[in-house]
């Protein structure tokens, strides 16, 4: 195994999370975040490992302010972990949206960020960011070779009538209109330490990962290959979430725009920003922690937003149950998934035809890989925190 340290970097449209990280030891060297870049009020916060956890108020104009002020806290003398930019031997990128021309990671290069822009439209607000970021590094670290890991690529498996919506086929013939998925990274790496954890081949397993997190989804895994996702061509379809409303009849959209007098761009940035489990729970929150404390207390709007939550989540593993003839095992992962047994237990309660038997004591346990059923359940359920950062890492040392 090499002995580099690769730089992750995930950027927003005006954030960017970054960790160092040692790819023989596999050990977190230091992470941090920028957020609010390009607008007032921008703010680094830094975590060297076994240090102390700095945030530093400071202006930064863009993505490329925002990456030279990561790489003066890694190298800074007092609070750094390494002593100049030559220790970091590599940067991935995590990407959004490689369409269909990336089905793997890749080193970049200048016709790869060519291939990048070409899915901009896809995903016109993630896209333009993970492209600045990629400017930005290489134009501080020129000599550095750079990776890009795409939340797409692990589901480019997909066979065509998973893909494919039931539209005019030239609007995927003109315009690539389908089925993408979203989460590759995590989906890949969880569904890959599910066949470790249970002790066998991951070409020989039926998985299904259930990624409940702000953003959520779903995917079926066979053998070793994604076969169906429950995101799209955009990450709004599918699961309810935080704030995303997930599958709705397309004619709602209409049909509000004419109720509300608003324009179709409104109406979708209700359903990306205003819907999922804030809207149904009547603006309360988009956070399972409030909700189930809400719950808990009786409160109506909570019972109505966890059962809906829950239960479109058991939909999405009866069918891909049905996808792939029968899931070996069912796993949970991301914010919610790995930390609340009572979600896990809501969606289980409706798998009584997998023959599923819950251990209540192992369900309680947070942020650990845990088998959360009995040895004689009919269909083993894990929870195998996600580590889409390690997995990046991972995957740009590969490509060196
Ligand atoms: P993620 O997008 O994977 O970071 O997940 C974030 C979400 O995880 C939050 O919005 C919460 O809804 C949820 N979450 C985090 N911790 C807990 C917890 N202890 N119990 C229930 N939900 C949690």
């Amino acid at each position: 195994m090499k002995d580099i340290n690769v730089l992750v970097i995930n950027c927003g449209s005006s954030s960017l999370k970054f960790q160092l990280i040692n790819s023989k030891s596999e050990a977190v060297i230091a992470k941090g975040l920028c957020e609010r870049i390009g607008i007032e009020g921008s703010q680094m916060t830094y975590a060297p490992a076994g240090g102390e956890k700095t945030e530093t108020v400071t202006p930064m104009k863009d993505h490329t302010e925002a990456i030279r002020l990561v790489l003066g806290a890694l190298t800074d003398k007092e609070n750094g972990v390494v002593n100049s930019l030559d220790e970091i031997g590599a940067v991935g990128h995590r990407l959004v949206h490689g369409g269909e021309n990336f089905a793997s990671s890749t080193l970049i290069t200048d016709e790869v960020l060519k291939a990048i822009e070409e899915c901009n439209d896809l995903a016109p607000l993630h896209n333009p960011a993970n492209l600045i970021g990629i400017s930005a590094c290489k134009e501080l670290m020129p000599n550095t070779p750079m990776a890009g890991v795409f939340d797409t690529a692990f589901h480019q498996t997909m066979p065509e009538e998973a893909y494919l919506y039931g539209l005019p086929y030239h609007y995927y013939e003109d315009y690539k209109v389908r089925r993408y998925g979203f989460h590759g990274t995590s989906h890949s790496y969880v569904s890959a330490r599910a066949a470790d954890i249970v002790g066998k081949k991951y070409e020989d397993l039926k998985i299904i990962v259930c990624h409940l997190g702000n953003g959520a989804s779903v995917s079926a895994v066979k053998n070793g290959k994604c076969v169906d996702t429950s995101m799209g061509l955009t990450p709004l379809e599918g699961l309810i979430m935080g704030t995303r409303s997930g599958d709705i009849d397309p004619a709602i959209i209409e049909f509000l725009c004419n109720k509300e007098n608003k324009s179709v761009q409104e109406i979708m940035s209700v359903l990306n920003k205003k819907s999922g489990v804030f809207g149904l729970s009547g603006d309360f929150s988009s956070d399972f922690r409030d909700l189930e404390k809400a719950y808990r207390a009786g409160e109506a709007f909570a019972q109505r937003t966890m059962k809906a939550f829950a239960y479109r989540v058991a939909k999405y593993i009866g069918a891909y149950t049905a996808a792939m003839n029968g899931v070996d095992v069912i796993c949970f992962t991301a914010g919610i998934g790995e930390n609340s047994p009572f979600i896990r237990t809501m969606v289980c309660s409706y798998l009584g035809y997998l023959g599923i038997e819950l251990d209540e004591e192992a369900n309680v346990k947070r942020g650990e890989e845990v088998e959360i059923t009995t040895p004689g359940s009919g269909t083993k359920v894990l929870v195998v925190p996600t580590n889409e950062e390690l997995a990046i890492a991972r995957e740009t040392v590969a490509l060196l």
